[in-house]
């Protein structure tokens, strides 16, 4: 089981070495802006990496919205990224699953999700997999709650939609993690990547403040009752810099069953 972390941009394998980790996410560009990813100087040496990596898409990336002046914007960032992470070798770009504002039709959400793969699959579809991921808060979001969750992948399941289960945002959303897997993978038939991360706040609060994972609101055993079910690499997107991460990566690595089948 590859098991890394969120990391700074600048030099992502240098900070997977600093935590020891297999794997690497971070983002191509600001998270909070609209600019598209530019090509990095690092390319050659991260797709020739022993290190996983993964690109986290920006958060302002909404491809939910019936709002066409964040939509579509949207859908294009998700397209550039997908690119640019071929670019780097990436395993997948995780997307936040998005929402519609109080007062629309969720309906709509999720039609918008299914038009956003039809869209990349006009020019043979995104460039690397696309993984949706849960999240914690809003009452109108697509991949909150997984009754929202079977809806929105009976529409992007048929694309090879990937997923992405993120545990902090599971507890703060309202989904009990006990069996989590087992409901999450009935509905999307599978689980590509994990976030694991603890919670500051309580069970169905809607905050998404992550903590380490012995700390926070969530019983350690369940989280790693969560990594070991979903058999798939691991993502530590904890507070701490490099050791507070390495810590939390030593302790997944620590538990019998989770890194048993590190190569
Ligand atoms: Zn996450």
């Amino acid at each position: 089981m590859r098991i890394g972390a969120h990391v700074d941009s600048a030099d992502p394998l240098a900070e997977a070495s600093a935590r020891a980790a297999d794997a690497v996410q971070f983002f191509l560009s600001d998270p909070k802006g609209w600019k598209a990813p530019q090509p990095r100087g690092d390319a050659d040496r991260l797709r020739a990496a022993e290190v996983d990596v993964y690109v986290h898409a920006p958060y302002v990336i909404n491809v939910a919205t019936p709002n066409n002046r964040i939509r579509i914007p949207s859908r294009k960032l998700l397209v550039s990224h997908a690119a640019a992470a071929a670019e780097i070798g990436a395993r997948g770009v995780i997307v936040h699953g998005g929402h519609v504002n109080a007062g629309d039709d969720l309906a709509v959400g999720f039609d918008n999700w299914r038009k956003t793969f039809a869209y990349a699959a006009e020019s043979g579809g995104f460039a690397t997999p696309v993984l949706i991921e849960n999240t914690a808060g809003g009452e109108n979001a697509c991949a909150r709650r997984l009754d929202a969750l079977a809806r929105l992948w009976d529409v992007v399941g048929e694309y090879g939609a990937g997923f992405c289960l993120d545990t902090c945002h599971a507890h703060a959303g309202g989904e009990e993690l006990l069996d989590l897997v087992d409901r999450v993978k009935a509905i999307t038939g599978r689980i590509d990547l994990v976030h694991a991360n603890n919670s500051r706040d309580g069970f169905g609060s809607g905050a998404d403040r992550h903590d380490n994972l012995g700390s926070g609101t969530i019983d350690p055993e369940l989280l790693l009752a969560v990594v070991r079910a979903a058999d798939a690499p691991v993502i530590v997107e904890t507070p701490g810099g490099a050791s507070g991460q390495a810590a939390d990566i030593a302790f997944l690595r620590g538990q019998t069953g989770i890194g048993d089948r590190l190569a």
